[in-house]
């Protein structure tokens, strides 16, 4: 098997770093926030945990985001997802000037969001390609119309199939290509190998930054969807043993559309909230007790409830990526530099 230059580097980073080496860089500040920019979805996939939520519904307010992105950038920055715990980001209608803003700072890295592709056009696909955003996933249903339904909940393969042909199209003709990854969702793979839907999109995104993944594998949302969600090829994660922290809580802040702080991208309603950015700052809340606590639960053998059905959880593994050991490294200096 071929492995590429930086999983071979990943791969022996892993092994000669010590873990807590990382560890201790990456909790004096975080490398990613997840913003959710809102919690509202125009489709209701059999995967997620969308259609499980009891949480209000709402929007990030422009005040509210533009004070997260400052107090970020003033800090040191570091990687956006604009991908919200559950919602769209492309429903929320400024989307394309709140890029625009992240881009303005210096220390915003890496913007990255995922979509269901539904409102590209709406959007506008150039003007999306051209904000400053650095990598979009698109998820798409299946091949055809049925499969799309029975996975997506709503009607809109055609719409979505024409929106990936066209970004794909347009990413070849600008200046400053994105990083595009369309994930087709499955029940069979079945006669996809010559599916005419599919053999264009491949030959379409020739030279155009992407990749092209099949999915079939999804997790429950600890506890919320079940083994009879799923159809056809699609397969549930096992719930492994958890004796090592979960590095979501390394290296990801996720904030809900109204400020509450969550741990990570599963806490689906808030059961575990670490604080409100609207009342503490982001520095705070990951240096508080209440996240460290949650860290050492893993340890001692006292995981919350979600943490404990959640399968999303991959231990430390994905800490000892060179990015994360830069980053680390990255924060350990600054530490230094402003004692
Ligand atoms: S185990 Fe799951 S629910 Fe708990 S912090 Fe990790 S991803 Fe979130």
């Amino acid at each position: 098997m071929f492995y590429s230059l930086k999983s071979r580097l990943n791969y022996s980073l892993g092994k000669i770093v010590p873990t807590n080496f990382i560890i201790k860089g990456l909790e004096l500040h975080p490398a990613t926030l997840l913003l959710e920019l809102t919690n509202i979805c125009n489709a209701n996939c059999i995967y997620c945990g969308y259609r499980f939520m009891k949480r209000k519904k709402g929007v990030m307010s422009e005040v509210l985001f533009k004070k997260l992105v400052d107090e970020f950038d003033d800090m040191g920055g570091g990687d956006i997802n604009i991908t919200g715990i559950v919602g769209d980001p492309l429903v929320n209608q400024n989307i394309v000037e709140r890029i625009t803003y992240l881009r303005t700072k210096k220390n915003i890295r890496n913007i990255k969001l995922s979509t269901n592709g539904i409102l590209l056009q709406k959007v506008g696909i150039k003007r999306l390609l051209e904000s400053g955003v650095n990598s979009i996933l698109i998820n798409m249903g299946g091949m055809d119309k049925e499969t799309y339904k029975m996975l997506f909940g709503t009607d809109a393969f055609y719409e979505v199939y024409e929106n990936v042909r066209e970004i794909l199209n347009t990413n070849k003709s600008i200046d400053r290509t994105v990083d595009l990854t369309i994930v087709i969702k499955y029940i069979s793979l079945d006669g996809m190998s010559k599916n005419k839907s599919y053999l264009l999109l491949k030959e379409l995104g020739k030279n155009s930054h992407k990749k092209i993944i099949f999915d079939n594998i999804y997790d429950s949302w600890c506890g919320r969807i079940s083994k009879n969600d799923m159809i056809g090829d699609m397969k549930l994660k096992l719930n492994r043993e958890k004796k090592e922290p979960c590095s979501l809580l390394y290296n990801t802040l996720s904030i809900m559309w109204n400020g509450d702080v969550v741990p990570c991208c599963r806490d689906l309603d808030g059961d575990l909230i670490l604080g409100n950015v609207m009342e503490q700052s982001i520095i705070d809340i990951w240096k508080g007790n209440i996240l460290k606590n949650l860290r050492e639960s893993f340890t001692q053998g006292t995981i919350p409830s979600i943490c404990d059905k959640c399968e999303h959880y991959e231990g430390l593994k994905p800490i000892k990526s060179l990015h994360l050991f830069k980053r680390s490294l990255a924060f350990r200096q600054k530490e230094v530099c402003d004692v």
